[in-house]
């Protein structure tokens, strides 16, 4: 690239111009990814001066650095800061001035030139510098909310270098400390307590905040703004610590009373996670902040969590879902405490040490205090989801490596967190839960406050366990290897004996380009069933690590006529292919399979069509099976596949009909028995059943009757009461989006009209959700341009932008408008959400497309983009793989199959 050319050359002036100089100093170019190490910060001390009611901030950076060497400049980072002043003082106090130039604009990568070459040594660097409020939810960042301006913080992945100058790569970690001179009305937080406040007499005042742990620039954070504060319960001191830590929330000006429900799960979540780690929560106190706009769900900043609002803003009227997501990521934002915060990753390649982790801890802390929202399944449905991401060419590693800042962005994705925590899952199991938990602790312990890679880990695990490399080996071939492999299964009877012979290649979907030859060390486990003896009718479970191409286990106890699970309580990793006959038994006996596997079962049924080795009568005929479990789970695993037989294999009447009426048969029956009404004391599990089966009635097989008694709760809910509001809470919260979404759908431009006008005042973060969907989801042409439009109207915030757009392109129509409008506006869709949300945006805006035709105008049209787009690359890598390999599956598929 021109910049990186262009600091070539500087480089090389600077290095001639010092040639005679008395020591050498360091000629290099402008560090476009990682920052040389012959410079190394210390502390830093970051006085802000914010008024949210502004368009920028100022502030003063004074950062502790050694010189590791002799150098007449040094390299840190810095985003659309404008330096006014900058000093070097040596450690006898001598004063040096020095000049900051931007080096690369484009990855905010600046250098301070001294103009004279300075000893190796201490300094302390002070720069003063001012900076617009970002628009983009990134650095400093400023949103509105009912008619009040707030000023928020999110720096991950490599946005601190927008917020203040320094060094922005996660192996430095520092101690930093934090003033924030504000107007004396504003409320303002940061990581730390509050030291101390100066009231400055001129309207303004300073409040100084404790000294931090060391930590990465990422993880630093502070908000500005009228908030509410809210103390919550105390979280008690424990073994692990001696002191309690004061727990509060912060929400927007009004809002505080809805944060109390968050607030008072916390102190069990923080208890727990202790437990595990045997290490005492280590920062001096913790905020839970709800944010009026974020780009992502959640931020681990130690202290002062952020939270998009809908889920820390709660109450009787909230979404079931909204409810067990909150404390989902609640759980996953305090294991990060631990995992990220106090033991952090020193470089991007590592992100799954921070990401997997918590989601794998996020998930055994909600089993623990939450059993009934069964994590564990969850966990099993992120391992089928990210599964079908993996089976692409174009998908990345665990560990991929960083090329670019695009690489950086594009490392927040269902491999990094699903895979990796299912990943990690399987060798928890393989190891076991103490010896895992025992190398867990040894490696928080002995990497608190610093950095560790995955390699550091392994070491830990392979120590607690006594294993030797085979287990090195077998993690990695999961970190360092893209793809999901398929284990081959067949049993047989030799020489009275039960053998199950294994075979590993890469799944790869019907039309995929990739190469099946890959190995893995994969711990397989197997749970089988003995049919002779004193435990005739039980089950038992074997596990091998199977790391050559093929295997085999014998199985002890178990007969001809036994039936196995390939994957015992879906731990595993891994997909399965059963020779005919075993899978014809395991099918006969599903029903004595626990709900964990008959997960596991239903993704077979999901790969084996999506590989072409079933049809549409293999999948309708194991449909019924699934459909009548008691667990929600399964009873709608196999939903997806039948939305793409719907979408895209059902052409005729017939075969329409022979879908709506299988669909009307399998789940309506328990959708009138759940009602559209919630019900006293009602399970949540039933409300979230009732929520799927309800939109995929209505939206996907269209159920008239479905539709009809959803339009009825819309009709209500649209009709303004007398301030002139819309009487959004007519209808059930649960069902809010489908209902908005018919209503947008049958009722044409009279929903329309009352959603649009209402957006401008509405201000509780799950309705404004559900309406936004709802008005994506506008069929008839005029409605649908104009919902789209209004993701470039200020009505509609930057982290609101996405549900709008996604919500409906799932008809070939709809599609074809969406890619005209987005092609027609794509320029201003950039400018308003930001140049890093490039990676997601070819998902948004083709995905579920299905033809050659639709992949061909996607290449064309982005091309010419991903220079300026960091992660667009592989965004587009991905839809483009999706789009053709559904567009192969249908080629293959013979749709008279939906009649059998
Ligand atoms: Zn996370």
């Amino acid at each position: 690239m021109c910049t990186t050319r262009r600091f070539t050359l500087a480089a090389l002036a600077i290095s001639i111009a010092s040639f005679n100089a008395a020591a050498a100093t360091p000629d290099d170019a402008a560090p476009l990814g990682k920052l040389p190490r012959w410079v190394q910060p210390l502390a830093y001390q970051l006085d802000f001066r914010v008024d949210p009611h502004q368009l920028e901030y100022t502030g003063n950076a004074t950062i502790d650095i050694e010189l590791k060497q002799a150098a007449d400049h040094l390299w840190l980072h810095g985003h659309d800061l404008s330096v006014s002043k900058v000093t070097l003082t040596d450690s006898s106090k001598k004063i040096h001035t020095a000049e900051y130039k931007v080096a690369a604009k484009k990855e905010g990568v600046a250098t301070l030139e001294f103009g004279q070459t300075l000893p190796a040594g201490r300094y302390s660097v002070m720069l003063e510098y001012s900076a617009p409020f970002n628009q983009q939810l990134e650095g400093v960042y400023k949103v509105n909310s009912q008619g009040e301006p707030y000023v928020i913080t999110q720096m991950e992945a490599i946005s601190a270098r927008y917020a203040f100058p320094g060094f922005d790569e996660p192996a430095f970690k520092t101690p930093f400390t934090l003033s924030l001179t504000v107007p004396e009305n504003q409320v303002a937080v940061a990581n730390t307590r509050q030291v101390s406040e100066r009231k400055l007499g001129d309207g303004w005042r300073k409040l100084s905040f404790a000294t931090t742990k060391p930590l990465p620039t990422y993880l630093v954070a502070f908000a500005v703004g009228p908030w509410d504060v809210v103390n919550g319960p105390k979280i008690p001191a424990t073994q692990w610590r001696s002191h309690a830590i004061p727990l509060r929330g912060i929400t927007p000006k009004g809002e505080g009373q809805r944060i109390k429900p968050a607030l008072a799960e916390t102190p069990a979540i923080i208890t727990a996670l202790e437990d595990y780690f045997g290490f005492g929560y280590p920062f001096d106190k913790l905020d839970l902040l709800a944010a009026p706009d974020f780009a992502a769900g959640a931020m681990e900043n130690p202290g002062l969590v952020t939270f998009r609002d809908y889920l820390m803003l709660l109450d009787a009227n909230s979404p079931a879902h909204n409810v067990r997501s909150s404390f989902n990521v609640n759980a996953h934002e305090l294991a990060h405490q631990w995992f990220g915060d106090t033991v952090t990753m020193p470089w991007w390649d590592d992100l799954w040490l921070n990401e997997a982790f918590a989601t794998w801890m996020q998930s055994k802390i909600t089993r623990q205090l939450h059993p009934e929202y069964r994590a564990d399944l969850e966990l099993i449905g992120g391992a089928n989801y990210a599964m079908q991401n993996d089976s692409l060419v174009s998908v990345r590693r665990i560990r991929q490596p960083i090329t670019g800042n695009g690489d950086i962005e594009t490392a927040f994705d269902g491999i990094t967190y699903q895979k990796g925590a299912a990943v990690l899952n399987m060798f928890e199991r393989y190891l076991g839960a103490d010896t895992f938990r025992k190398g867990v602790r040894a490696y928080i312990k002995q990497h608190q406050f610093s950095s560790a890679t995955a390699d550091d880990l392994i070491a830990a695990l392979t120590k607690a366990s006594g294993k030797d490399q085979r287990l090195a080996k077998a993690m990695q071939s999961f970190l360092d290897q893209a793809g999901v492999p398929l284990v081959d299964t067949t049993l047989s009877w030799e020489n009275g004996k039960a053998v199950l012979h294994l075979k590993q290649q890469r799944y790869l979907p019907l039309g995929s380009t990739g190469e099946a030859k890959r190995l893995w060390g994969i711990p397989v486990c197997v749970r089988y069933s003995i049919t002779n003896g004193a435990a005739a009718g039980e089950t038992k479970t074997q596990c091998e690590l199977l790391d050559q191409k093929q295997g085999q286990m014998v199985l002890q106890g178990a007969s001809a006529s036994s039936w196995y699970m390939p994957n015992a309580d879906a731990a595993g990793y891994y997909r399965f292919n059963m020779a005919h006959d075993d899978l014809a038994r395991l099918t006969g006996n599903l029903e004595k399979l626990p709900d964990t596997e008959q997960l596991a079962y239903a993704d077979a049924i999901n790969a084996g069509f999506g590989r072409g080795d079933l049809d549409a009568a293999a999948v309708l005929a194991a449909a019924p099976r699934l459909a009548k479990s008691d667990t929600r789970e399964v009873a709608t695993a196999l939903i997806p596949t039948l939305q793409w037989l719907s979408r895209y294999e059902a052409r005729s009447d017939a075969q329409r009909t022979r879908l709506t009426e299988l669909a009307r048969k399998l789940y309506l029956p328990r959708l009138q028995q759940l009602g559209y009404q919630r019900r006293a004391n009602e399970s949540q599990d039933d409300a979230l059943l009732r929520a799927s089966l309800a939109d995929f009635l209505a939206l996907d097989m269209k159920l008239p009757e479905v539709r009809q008694a959803l339009l009825a709760q819309g009709k209500q809910a649209l009709q303004p009461n007398a301030d002139g509001q819309l009487n959004l809470e007519a209808a059930n919260p649960d069902l809010l989006r489908s209902v908005l979404a018919v209503s947008t759908q049958d009722s044409g431009s009279t929903a329309i009209d009352a959603l649009i006008k209402a957006l401008g005042t509405a201000s509780e973060p799950a309705q404004r959700m559900a309406m936004l969907a709802g008005l994506g989801s506008a069929t008839t042409a005029g409605s649908a341009e104009r919902a789209r439009n209004l993701a470039l109207d200020p009505r509609v915030k930057i982290g609101e932008m996405s549900t709008l757009l996604r919500a409906s392109r799932e008809d070939g129509e709809g599609r074809e408008a969406m890619w005209k409008w987005f092609t027609a506006n794509h320029v201003q869709l950039i400018k308003r959400s930001g140049e890093m949300s490039g990676s997601r945006l070819p998902g948004l805006v083709a995905g579920d497309s299905c033809s050659q035709r639709e992949a061909d105008r996607l290449a064309a049209f982005f091309q010419p983009l991903l220079e300026h787009l960091p992660g667009a690359e592989r965004g587009l890598a991905q839809t483009r793989e999706q789009t053709l390999l559904c567009t192969a599956l249908r080629d293959k598929q013979d749709p008279e199959a939906i009649l059998r």
